[in-house]
Formats: structure tokens, sequence, C-alpha cells
């Protein structure tokens, strides 16, 4: 069963809501152990109870000791998803730099920070898989996004230097990159009539994305079903990054 996750172990961080959950969830419906990760203790602890083998995490993937003890604390990490992050939206000029190292820090260098305390073990066992949650932004620059959009560029490039140097160890490092979806980061545009109509009328498929349709995507890059695809962004989007 190419497929399936059974005794393998997967960090999500950022699972406490949003893509983050639905990818949590859909990891342990595969078979895996799966650990629910967010700043808030007792989100973290809630939401872990309310999956079949689940453990709770909580720590700040921005925060370089908290992480690597709350990486240390878990034992083997088999799969890890690098998925918290923040949006901010604001025109370049308004950014100060405290706001754009937030962004930054979030989106960007938590991947490196998690990564580096989770690959030593994988490395160790001949084996793992990284996913990294990047975006259409990763690609595509919207006005309002300059850090953000610099962020999720900036995972893509981490996601093929991750190949480059960690493939010859048995760890594939792949990248799902979500168009619009609805969930408490896009609600000011899921709120926003114009956005709304334009985002359905730019999407081949005409409507945003529900969180649940990223779990074959993340389950097949967790998977042995991957173990030949290292270094990819996969645009999970309705067909967005396809058309013009
Ligand atoms: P949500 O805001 O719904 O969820 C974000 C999650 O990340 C929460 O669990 C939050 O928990 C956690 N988080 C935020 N900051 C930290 C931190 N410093 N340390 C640990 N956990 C943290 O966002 P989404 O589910 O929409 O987004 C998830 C990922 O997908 C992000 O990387 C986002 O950029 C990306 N993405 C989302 C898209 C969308 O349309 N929604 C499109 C493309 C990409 P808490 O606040 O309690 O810490």
């Amino acid at each position: 069963m190419s497929f399936d996750l059974s005794g393998r172990s997967a960090l999500v961080t950022g699972s406490t809501r949003g893509l983050g959950l639905a990818m949590a969830r859909a990891l342990a419906e595969a078979g895996a152990r799966v650990v629910v990760n967010g700043r808030s203790e007792e989100a973290a602890t809630e939401v872990a109870a309310s999956i079949d083998g689940a453990v709770a995490a909580a720590f700040d993937v921005t925060d370089e000791s908290a992480v690597a003890a709350g990486v240390a604390a878990l034992g083997a990490v088999d799969v890890l998803v690098n998925n918290a992050g923040i949006g901010l939206r604001k025109p370049i000029l308004g950014f100060s730099l405290e706001e754009w190292k937030r962004v930054v820090d979030t989106n960007l260098t938590s991947a490196f920070l998690v990564s580096r305390a989770a690959a030593p073990g994988m490395i160790e066992r001949g084996s793992g898989k990284i996913v990294n949650i990047c975006s259409v932004t990763s690609e595509l620059a919207r006005e309002t996004t300059a850090p953000y959009a610099a962020a999720k560029g900036g995972l893509k490039m981490l996601t093929r230097a991750m190949c480059a140097e960690w493939a010859r160890h048995g760890i594939q490092a792949n990248a799902i990159a979500p168009g619009y979806f609805d969930t408490d980061l896009t609600q000011a545009l899921t709120a926003d009539a114009a956005f709304d109509a334009w985002l359905r009328a730019r999407v081949p498929a005409g409507r945003w994305g529900v969180p649940a349709d990223l779990a074959g995507a993340v389950v097949f890059f967790a998977s042995s079903a991957s173990d030949y695809v290292n270094g990819q962004i996969l645009y999970v989007d309705g067909g967005l990054t396809a058309v013009v």
C-alpha cells in the first residue's frame, strides 16, 4: 500500500486550524501518528484529542530554542509539514521592519528552523519526508503581499535546496502551493464581495479551495508513493497558475 502511513509520525506545524488541521486529519486517516502544533497549548491539546492517535506539541516555530526543544521531545519525525504561516496585507511603503521580519520569520525562517531540528534524525534513519506549504505567491505577486510573497518565493527555493542536500540521504522535500482557500487567514478576502467575485471569475475551478482539497497532495508527498519525487512544487489552486 504505497499511500499507507501506518507507523510513521508526522509533525504538522500550525495544525490547530485551517489548512494545517485538514492536512493533519488526512495524514491520520492514512495511518500516521500526528503531532499537532501551534502557539496555543490549549488549542493544540484540544485539537490533538479530536484526532485518532494524535499528540500535541505547542511551540512557536519562529523561536529557535523552543523549536529545538519541541522537536527533540518528539523522538523520530518521519514526516514534517512546514505549514505554520501568517499574512499581513499592506503596501510596501507601509511595512515596518518588525512587521516585515515577523512575516518572513513565520513563513520562511520557521521552515529552516524546524527542518534543521528534524532532518538529522531523518538522515540517521536514511528516510524522511518534508512538505513545505508554499503559495501561488511563490510564483505570482499581488499588491499588499510583499513580505509574504518574498517569503513564499524563498520557501520554494528552500525546498529545492533541501532536495539538493538531502536527497542522497533518502529524504524527499517537496512543496504544496495552495491557491486561495477559505480559512481564518483569508477572512478579509472572503468577506470582500469584489475580491470574491474576482476570484471566482479568475480561477478556472470557479470557487475557493476548501481545506480538504489538500488531503490527497499531502498524503502523496508524505507516503512512499512519492519516493522518486523530489524538489517539486505542486500547485493545488483550481488551475489559477495555469491560465491568464
Ligand atoms: P490559519 O491562520 O487558518 O492557520 C495558521 C496556523 O498556524 C494556526 O494553527 C496558527 O496557530 C499557526 N501559527 C501561526 N503562527 C505560528 C507560529 N509562530 N508558531 C506556531 N504556529 C503558528 O492559516 P491557513 O490555514 O490559511 O494557512 C496555513 C498555511 O498555508 C500558511 O503557511 C499559509 O501561508 C499557507 N497558505 C494559505 C492559503 C489560504 O488561502 N488560506 C493559500 C496559500 C498558502 P496559532 O495562531 O495558535 O499559533
